[in-house]
């Protein structure tokens, strides 16, 4: 299974692709994350994605594309992998095309969740209480979706393109959510 998660910030992604991940028995890689974690041990990577992460813009795709292609490389995403983050330009979905294509696989499913964007600003200041998260501001917040609607949100219409998007109401329980998208995933057949 090769999946990706797509929705605007805040559409609840991370949390959907932990069930996603477990229930496919695959790991779930999110760009946000890994950059975060190299945020906090101070490392190159992280000290350049840094800049671009506190002011709500995206890290420039060679850095993200050579960041992904590493991890999917790794042995326990050799049978599959969920994506969360990524791609989020078009010059990432040409890469994370060619590395598919690479290992003779091909894209599975592209989960979208769907959310309104008053109750998005809501969940985020609320995450940024509990999380602490140096992005979660409310100017950032706002850049945040400024960016996803310029930049990624014109992917999902390359990927229906293909037949291959699944869109989800992301309103409600987590648990409803979740039981939305195994409703749409589970009759995709393994690739
Ligand atoms: P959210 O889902 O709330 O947008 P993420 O945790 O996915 O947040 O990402 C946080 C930040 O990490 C982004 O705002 C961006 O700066 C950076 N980032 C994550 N994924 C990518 C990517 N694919 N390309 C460029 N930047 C990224």
């Amino acid at each position: 299974m090769r999946l990706i998660i797509m929705g605007p910030p805040g559409a609840g992604k991370g949390t959907q692709a932990k069930f996603i991940a477990e229930h496919f028995k695959i790991p779930a890689i999110s760009t946000g994350d890994i950059f975060r974690a190299n945020v906090s041990e101070g490392t190159e990577l992280g000290l350049e994605a840094k800049r671009y992460m506190d002011a709500g813009e995206y890290v420039p795709d060679e850095v993200t594309n050579l960041m992904v292609r590493n991890r999917i490389d790794d042995p326990d995403a050799v049978s599959g992998f969920l994506l969360d983050g990524y791609p989020r330009t078009l010059a990432q979905v040409e890469e994370l095309d060619g590395m598919i294509k690479f290992t003779g696989h091909s894209l599975d499913a592209v989960v979208c969740l769907t959310v309104d964007q008053d109750e998005i600003v809501a969940r985020l200041l609320q995450r940024a209480q509990v999380e602490g998260r140096a992005d979660d501001t409310e100017d950032v917040i706002r850049n945040r979706q400024r960016v996803y609607l310029e930049q990624t949100e014109p992917l999902i219409s390359v990927y229906q393109e293909r037949g291959i998007v699944h869109e989800i109401d992301g309103l409600g329980e987590v648990a409803e959510v979740t039981a939305r998208i195994f409703e749409a995933l589970d009759i995709i057949p393994e690739s």
